[in-house]
């Protein structure tokens, strides 16, 4: 899953970043609201964190006028503004949640988690695809009987698919989803992640669509 992080104080982006660059989530980052709302028009990212204290273009600004479009990315607030009044005027003009700074890393993720799986339609934590499920906090997937920790990258790959189950996802959908703007892509990349996540689940966990893409069955 790829993120954009919207942050001006370059201390906090790197903490944060390495430490959802490390949960597997592809990380990339402006650092001032002009920026942050070009960049989110472009549609690349599955969601958003955002700071509401920011050079140019305050973040309550940028929330207002991304929803104002039409567009209903997710996006968490991470802001060191604790007054209600903000709280409630973030939530109010669309955002999904809120933590505000200091804030511990793994809350953070755990709200991200809560956020794309009920955006995703799930209440439940484990995703689910026929005998196939993944758990995003652990990364841990299974096959029926067959089950595997799977690296950072195969879980993002299959995170992907089973965000949308019955869903096919072309390779460039998958390469968007997987890596970030600095990140280099091999052109075989895919394949073989797809390989990686056969070999440790068998080949039935991820179906081949021949010339559109992959993805995983929609079945209970
Ligand atoms: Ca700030």
């Amino acid at each position: 899953m790829r993120l954009l992080l919207v942050e001006d104080d370059p201390m906090i982006a790197e903490a944060v970043t390495i430490a959802l660059r490390n949960a597997a989530y592809a990380v990339d980052w402006v650092r001032d609201g002009v920026s942050a709302a070009a960049t989110i028009a472009h549609d690349e990212h599955q969601a958003v964190l955002l700071d509401l204290g920011l050079p140019r273009k305050d973040g309550l600004e940028v929330l207002r006028q991304l929803r104002q479009s039409g567009n209903s990315v997710p996006v968490v607030i991470i802001t060191a503004r604790d007054g209600v009044e903000d709280r409630v005027k973030g939530l109010d003009l669309g955002a999904d949640d809120y933590v505000v700074k200091p804030f511990d890393v793994s809350e953070l993720l755990a709200r991200l988690r809560a956020v794309v799986r009920r955006r995703g339609g799930q209440a439940a934590a484990v995703l689910y695809s026929g005998k196939v499920n993944l758990d995003p906090a652990t990364h841990e997937a299974r096959n029926g009987e067959v089950a595997a920790m799977l690296s950072a990258r195969e879980f993002s790959l299959l995170h992907a698919l089973m965000l949308r189950p019955g869903a096919i996802l072309t390779r460039a959908d998958l390469e968007g989803r997987i890596y970030g703007w600095n990140e280099e892509v091999e052109s075989n990349a895919v394949d073989f992640l797809i390989h990686g996540i056969r070999k440790k689940l068998g080949a039935d966990v991820i179906r081949n669509i021949r010339g559109a893409g992959w993805m995983v069955d929609n079945s209970k």
